[in-house]
């Protein structure tokens, strides 16, 4: 009887054992699948799509061979040359960025013309790849991945072609797998130095309307951008800007082009149209975000970015760990990479952050991959969301047990008060 008692609480006992375990497990479960509040999306692009710009694409899209439609291009054209500072022609078309760097050689080029390019990093390598495979003779300055490319290197390859063989230079303004920008005016002067005819192409895929570019200042001829980063749309619509040398360029050029011909464009959109049927309702979203930061004015938003990254690089020396770009005149202001200490997996560290914070930070991409995480900074941005992001990768670098001192983000944050607009009103009303 007795016996039989206590066999009878014993096995009570372990029933409850195993549903306390199984409802914590559960729970546990829970928390890690359904996340509340808003998910940050700190990887370098595609960047967080403003509410504005959520709500103007959120509209019933319309005809786009009617006249609601030709005015919204015709309103938006001269804006979106602003940000590009341009006067010269910005083409739009509904295709990632990719697309637009496709456009930009079979526009200009002919088959095995050369290209000069320089390795900043993974996109430059994509790039020089697509250009290869259109035919084109590429010639890639190899690169450390530490920084931007080498204007004096680039000055002495076009000296040495004394037939004018290579077409254009083509280099990545914001190279987005290792966070080094190039000094773009820089590459200018030195294809004037050696007074050299080749054109100059620039992706500004992760710099425009984050960091200053100025495409008519520094003579390009064509950039390459895409919607997905510092213009605060979704992925979708990418765009050449053209000038006059790349036009007459392509009226010789001979490498086959049909969906990217400029020319069919450029005749459309002066009535306001498109050749084939555009991202109507992207479009939308892209009027609204260039009213975004004209209200806020490029040059303060270049000042936002420049100012958030400094307190993001501060956190990670503060954390002893290493930015990727060693070079502090080439620091990108739109994303930091960051090596990880050698014997930790960067991709097992975001993974710790996103399953406990809800927070995506950027991988490591080709050569780097595995060894880097980047934190982007860029776009619909702000010093709480630094704050918070900057918190998130503390937090997980704790959790993954990846060796780092605390105080990364009180650095951030001093840097962020000690800089604030406040801090600045009453610095100069007391020097006054
Ligand atoms: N160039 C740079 C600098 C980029 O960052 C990217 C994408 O992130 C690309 C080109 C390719 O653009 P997409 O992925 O939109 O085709």
């Amino acid at each position: 009887m007795f016996r039989q008692k206590l066999e009878d609480s014993f096995a009570l006992g372990q029933k409850m054992q195993a549903k306390c375990k199984h409802s914590f497990i559960d729970a546990c479960v829970r928390t890690m699948t359904i996340k509340s509040g808003r998910h940050f999306l700190q990887i370098p692009g595609p960047t967080n799509v403003p509410d504005r710009v959520l709500r103007a694409i959120d509209n019933a899209t319309i005809d786009h061979r009617g006249p609601a439609f030709r005015d919204l291009t015709l309103e938006l054209l001269p804006k979106l040359k602003s940000v590009f500072q341009t006067e010269g022609d910005v083409v739009i078309y509904p295709a990632s960025g990719t697309g637009a760097w496709e456009a930009a050689l079979v526009n200009t080029l002919s088959p095995s013309d050369a290209v000069l390019m320089y390795e900043t990093g993974h996109f430059a390598t994509l790039w020089s790849q697509l250009a290869a495979k259109l035919g084109l003779e590429v010639n890639i300055e190899p690169g450390d991945w530490h920084g931007g490319a080498d204007a004096a290197l680039i000055e002495n390859r076009l000296h040495e072609d004394n037939e004018h063989k290579i077409k254009a230079v083509a280099v990545v303004h914001n190279e987005t797998s290792t966070g080094a920008t190039t000094n773009v005016a820089k590459i200018r002067k030195a294809i004037d130095n050696a007074n050299h005819p080749a054109l100059l192409m620039v992706d500004t895929i992760s710099s425009l309307a984050s960091i200053d570019y100025q495409h008519d200042a520094w003579r390009v001829d064509v950039t390459v951008a895409g919607s997905q980063k510092g213009l605060m749309l979704p992925p979708g619509l990418s765009f050449n800007v053209i000038s006059e040398k790349a036009l007459k360029a392509s009226e010789t050029a001979s490498l086959p082009r049909a969906y990217w011909n400029w020319t069919e464009m450029l005749q459309a959109n002066k009535n306001g149209f498109f050749p084939y049927t555009p991202a109507t309702n992207l479009l939308y979203g892209l009027n609204e975000a260039l009213d975004m930061l004209l209200e806020e004015g490029l040059d303060n938003v270049f000042a936002r970015h420049s100012r958030l990254a400094e307190a993001t690089r501060q956190a990670v020396r503060a954390w002893g760990l290493e930015i990727l770009c060693n070079n502090p005149d080439e620091y990108s202001d739109s994303l930091t990479a960051i090596l990880m200490p050698s014997g930790h997996d960067a991709d097992a560290y975001r993974a710790v952050v996103l399953d406990n914070f809800n927070m995506s930070l950027g991988s490591g991409l080709g050569k780097v991959a595995g060894n880097v995480f980047r934190i982007g900074h860029l776009g619909d941005f702000n010093e709480l969301m630094l704050a918070g992001t900057l918190c998130g990768v503390e937090m997980g670098l704790e959790l993954a047990g990846v060796p780092h001192q605390s105080g990364g983000v009180n650095t951030a944050m001093n840097y962020l008060t000690e800089t604030s607009l406040h801090k600045t009103i009453s610095n100069n009303r007391s020097a006054a």
